[in-house]
């Protein structure tokens, strides 16, 4: 008989899980509060301009694809791929910049103008973590962990002593690089998993190796064309997605969960899968103590949590050819200023991550135009003391004014605002649940990773899983597509 799942959120885990057990005939209803898809992957359309609202860096191609080729397609007749090269524009205070390329031969020379010794230093560092990477995704990535001796094993503890995760990203970096621009260019990559590459574990130097290692991607349309494409594949798929419809409880019985009530009503399922973020729905959605197993209240307000990120969609009348797709500005004082997000202040000096798709993709403004995502990490809204009202808004938009004008080339860019944005923690906390206004969710500590996260199947209800950044693997767009891949192999063989 064919099985019936409920999805609750149509953010990327949720929308990627519906494809997948649509393609092995599972009928499957998603129910999202908003009236767009996406979830945080979402985005803003003006007459002249095109934003994604968040994700914007393409990391590992290859777990994108995979949704549509579970599902027997072929990707390229729903998103086209492009690869980018420089990965990156480093600009720095000084006024100086430094382009990180993928071609090696062209990363060599720039590397070596740096120094000799940095260049060796740079490809050391790449080996090394990329054989933490290897490790790391053959015997914890790919691992649901539903059961206890998947991890409390010898293996496995070999294992986390061969990855030797246990100093810091910027102190590991530091290892093989002595140049502060380089180390803070690598460090800043570091940071997009919310975490301070001054206090997170080196692991997540992953980030800046993976990059260069396979390559940083754009979609043609932005990012949100993924979503679009995923959208596609479901209706094709004969799935149903019902917006504007925010679910209220999931409901359980006897240990199972046997679907959600809605403002529609009561709907009945076998499965139900909820990709709404994780410390969120277990305080919200799951009613009953038995159930949320471990993760009472005083749990997860104990948890640690990401930062956020403050962003300003910026539409400008003329291009600006300095700069790439993907920039990154580091600023004065950069551990100071980074540091901030995580002890309730607002940076004096941001470093900011700058996104100009306009750049290569015409679609994303009009001719001779540009649109920019500009993104500064900011505090979740945990902390109390920051009210994201009109006046911090002024005051982050000065000072993030206040660094561009350092940017060679930009110094005109107030001037030509012909439209002007923002998305502050508190939207992330009130349009997509995201516990604390957080951007990635639970914070990836190595006491709040792998086993120690929470598990995409429940261990306390039966039929009911979890996808999405709070729960196993991870943050990060690759990262939910695998959660949502690890689900969904629950569902099919290990039920
Ligand atoms: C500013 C920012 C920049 C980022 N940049 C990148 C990047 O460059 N690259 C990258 O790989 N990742 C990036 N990420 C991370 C990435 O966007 C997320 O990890 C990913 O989109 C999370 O997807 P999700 O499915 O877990 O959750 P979400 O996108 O949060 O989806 C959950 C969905 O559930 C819905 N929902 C919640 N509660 C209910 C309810 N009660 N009823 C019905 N629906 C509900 C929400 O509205 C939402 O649509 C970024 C994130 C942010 C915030």
């Amino acid at each position: 008989m064919t099985k019936s799942v409920i999805i609750v959120g149509a953010g990327i885990g949720g929308l990627a899980t519906a494809a997948k057990l649509l393609s092995k005939g599972y009928k499957v209803t998603i129910y999202e509060k908003n009236s767009t898809i996406g979830g945080k992957l979402n985005f803003i359309k003006t007459e002249n301009f095109k934003f994604d609202l968040t994700g914007s860096i393409l990391m590992t191609p290859e777990i994108y694809k995979e949704v549509f080729s579970f599902a027997g397609k072929n990707y390229i007749d729903y998103f086209k791929l492009k690869r980018l090269d420089p990965l990156y524009r480093a600009f720095y205070c000084d006024g100086s910049h430094f382009d990180l390329f993928n071609n090696m031969p062209k990363l060599t020379k720039s590397l070596e103008r740096i120094s000799k010794h940095d260049s060796i230093g740079y490809y050391k560092f790449l080996s090394k973590v990329y054989e933490k990477y290897i490790i790391a995704d053959t015997n914890f990535l790919k691992n649901s962990f539903s059961n206890t001796k998947d991890f409390i094993n010898l293996n496995s503890l070999q294992k986390i002593l061969k990855i030797n995760t246990f100093s810091t990203a910027y102190d590991y970096i530091s290892k093989y690089i002595n140049n502060e621009k380089l180390r803070n260019l690598l460090a800043f990559q570091a940071f997009y998993v919310g975490i301070s590459p001054f206090e997170g574990p080196n692991i997540y130097n992953l980030i800046p190796t993976i990059s260069q290692l396979y390559g940083l991607w754009y979609i043609e349309g932005g990012m949100y064309s993924y979503v679009k494409a995923l959208e596609k594949l479901i209706v094709e798929l004969g799935g149903k997605i019902i917006t504007n419809t925010t679910v209220n409880e999931i409901v359980i019985q006897n240990k199972k969960a046997i679907g959600v009530k809605t403002s529609l009503g009561f709907q009945k399922s076998d499965i139900v899968i909820c990709d709404a973020d994780f410390p969120y729905a277990v305080s919200n959605l799951i009613k009953d103590r038995y159930s949320k197993g471990k993760y009472t209240e005083k749990k997860i307000s104990n948890m640690k949590y990401s930062c956020s990120t403050f962003i300003m969609y910026i539409g400008l009348k003329k291009k600006y050819p300095s700069l790439k797709v993907h920039n990154l500005y580091i600023g004065e004082n950069f551990k100071k200023n980074l540091e901030c997000a995580f002890i309730g202040k607002l940076p004096l000096n941001p470093s900011m991550y700058i996104y100009c798709p306009s750049s290569i993709d015409n679609s994303m403004a009009n001719e001779h135009m540009e649109s920019l995502n500009i993104m500064v990490r900011v505090p979740n809204t945990l902390f109390k003391n920051i009210k994201w009202n009109e006046k911090t808004i002024k005051l982050m938009r000065n000072r993030i004014f206040n660094e561009l004008s350092k940017i060679d080339g930009l110094s005109d860019i107030k001037e030509n605002i012909l439209y002007e944005n923002y998305l502050t923690p508190n939207d992330l906390l009130i349009k997509f649940n995201s516990y604390g206004g957080t951007a990635f969710g639970l914070s990836p500590t190595l006491s709040q990773t792998n086993f120690f996260r929470p598990h995409v199947k429940s261990p306390t209800v039966n039929n009911l899983y979890f996808v999405g950044n709070s729960v196993h693997p991870g943050t990060g767009i690759s990262i939910v597509l695998l959660s949502s891949k690890l689900a969904v192999e629950e569902i099919l063989y290990n039920k």
